[in-house]
């Protein structure tokens, strides 16, 4: 009796990872495979088992601003390298190159169901959208142009967290983005935030959990340390569901999850809903 079992022909040649590159992706969730086209038309959410891929932020836009409305600002804000950390610019050449943005966040105005909207979508793929001062700066910049024009706010976050390679300065971000958050706030304005997989760090520490109200996508990781550290941390066992969005919402930290299908019209409903009684009362 062989040792190993030897692949028949037939069954040569039928491996599904065989398949064209780009072509098709690997549900890392149900290991489905599927391809592209199906892909696209469902926003990138598997069709077998509804795990949510990572979106770009043209994908976001797309999804999320009523057609031909989005136009972008501060797109020119790039990162300097202020504490002379090692490498750090040849890094974000790097993913600016890779990605085709020039930071981890992509801002501007754009109307959702009608609703005049000042929008912010992290991209996870630069550098874990960590959070430097160009991120955080642009982050600002949308919130005030949201107050002063009297616009709907939403931000779409993903992010390791803090951005290491700018120490301190990353930090302060977190105190900038709270404080033009509470501006907009006595404007009597709307914020909405959009939490998606994973939002982590700094960013939940700050604008992320501060929206009037808070959206996830479904099973995505919300938390400030990742599970292991605070496992190793507080030498105790995790409950099931530990940091996932349906937990978070289980004990009131999310007011819903979103499936991207009706993620617009939610949004836009809940806008001009929220406009429309802060306008009365500015007028
Ligand atoms: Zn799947």
């Amino acid at each position: 009796m062989p040792i190993f079992k030897r692949r028949s022909i037939s069954q040569l040649g039928k491996k599904k990872d065989n398949v064209p590159e780009g072509l098709w992706k690997k549900c890392p969730s149900c290991s489905e495979m599927v391809d592209e086209i199906t892909l696209k038309q469902r926003h990138r959410v598997c069709h077998k088992c509804d795990y949510h891929f990572t979106l770009s932020a043209p994908e976001r836009i797309e999804m999320l601003c009523d057609p031909d409305t989005f136009e972008e600002i501060d797109a020119n804000l790039e990162t300097v390298n202020t504490l002379g950390f090692k490498d750090y610019l040849e890094k974000v050449k790097g993913y600016q190159k890779k990605t085709g943005l020039k930071e981890a966040v992509v801002t501007g105005r754009c109307e959702i169901a009608g609703a005049p909207t000042a929008i912010g979508i992290m991209d996870f793929r630069f550098l874990a959208s960590s959070m430097g001062s160009v991120a955080g700066e642009k982050i600002t910049r949308a919130i005030e142009m949201a107050t002063a024009e009297r616009r709907g706010l939403v931000l779409v976050c993903a992010s390791g967290g803090a951005r290491m390679h700018e120490g301190i300065l990353s930090l302060m971000q977190m105190a900038k983005t709270s404080g033009a958050l509470a501006r907009h706030a006595d404007a009597g304005l709307p914020y909405i935030t959009v939490l998606t997989h994973p939002t982590t760090g700094g960013v939940t520490a700050s604008f992320a959990t501060l929206g009037d109200v808070i959206v996830a996508e479904p099973k995505c990781m919300i938390g400030f340390a990742g599970p292991r550290v605070v496992k190793e941390t507080t030498h105790q066992d995790l409950p099931p569901g530990f940091q996932t969005a349906e937990f978070l919402k289980e004990h009131g930290l999310v007011d819903m999850i979103l499936d991207r299908s009706n993620m617009r019209d939610t949004l836009g409903f809940l806008l001009n809903f929220m406009l429309k009684g802060s306008n009365k009362k500015a007028a």
